[in-house]
């Protein structure tokens, strides 16, 4: 069977759990490299170790925090000298903090805009020229469906999510001449760490999204799925895009 990203290098933040693991296990399953970049030592270093259980020597740690331009530098360094030019980057880490406006610390608000945002760009700006060397490659960015529409409490989410979506198109205009395509996936309610509430069930959750046209949440391999399609060259002739993965949640107005 053909694997669509072998012999690929591809490098993924937030990769210790969550959607980012989930993404690791399919870019990994189809012969890439895998860099599995997070501040989660533990968790993320168990991911490695699956990826090198499945095809030993495919995969290893780097120790990131997105919001730092050094750390980066070094990440990428890092990779570059185990596996070569980065082809894949996929800036997915990411962090929610929900308050009304007027309750919301300026430090919470600046700490979303820091991770989700300037993570991205960091990882955008520290790791283009990586791609270059690759010869090109693609950049996915994670927004959501919070970056399409507002919602209570959600300021400096939604706010970071919009941003990501502008961050991406003026680095597909900026980085097409050097045939790196970087576009954002837009997922809807997905069970994560990061959805978690304290003492909710499955029950409480599949009530609050039931309203919806799939009236569930995702798991996080469905929106993985779309990464692993932006990663490689399944998508060839896509950049600039938003492509939401969210059961419909922006369809329309909710059922009654
Ligand atoms: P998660 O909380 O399960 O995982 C996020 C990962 O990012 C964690 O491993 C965490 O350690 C890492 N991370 C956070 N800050 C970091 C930093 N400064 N440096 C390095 N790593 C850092 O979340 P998830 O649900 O898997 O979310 C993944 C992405 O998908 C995020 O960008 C999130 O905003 C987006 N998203 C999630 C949902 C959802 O419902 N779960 C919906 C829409 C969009």
């Amino acid at each position: 069977m053909v694997m669509i990203l072998a012999g690929k290098v591809a490098l993924i933040t937030g990769a210790a759990r969550g959607i980012g693991a989930a993404s690791a296990r399919l870019i990994g399953g189809e012969g890439a490299h895998v860099v599995v970049a997070d501040r989660r030592e533990d968790e993320a270093k168990a991911v490695v170790a699956e990826l090198n259980a499945a095809r030993p020597g495919s995969a290893l740690f780097v120790s990131l925090d997105v919001t730092d331009e050094a750390e980066w530098q070094a990440a990428i360094h890092t990779a570059e000298t185990a596996f070569g030019p980065i082809d894949v980057l996929v800036n997915n880490a990411g962090i929610i903090r929900v308050a009304p406006i007027e309750q919301m610390t300026l430090e919470n608000f600046r700490k979303v805009i820091e991770t989700n945002l300037v993570g991205t760009f960091l990882g955008i700006k520290c790791g283009a020229e990586s791609l270059k060397r690759a010869g090109g490659g693609a950049i996915v960015n994670f927004s959501s469906v919070q970056g399409m529409e507002g919602r209570q409490g959600f300021s400096a989410y939604s706010a970071s999510k919009f941003g990501i979506r502008g961050l991406s198109k003026s680095a597909a205009i900026e980085l097409g001449p050097h045939n790196i395509r970087v576009n954002t996936v837009v997922p809807g309610p997905t069970k994560t760490k990061m959805i978690e509430r304290p003492g909710w069930a499955d029950e409480d959750y599949d009530r609050m999204y039931g309203k919806y046209p799939l009236g569930r949440m995702a798991n996080a391999e469905e929106i993985a799925r779309m990464v692993l399609f932006l990663a490689s060259d399944q998508s060839s002739f896509c950049t600039g895009g938003d492509y939401v993965v969210d059961g419909g949640t922006l369809a329309g107005k909710p059922r009654d």
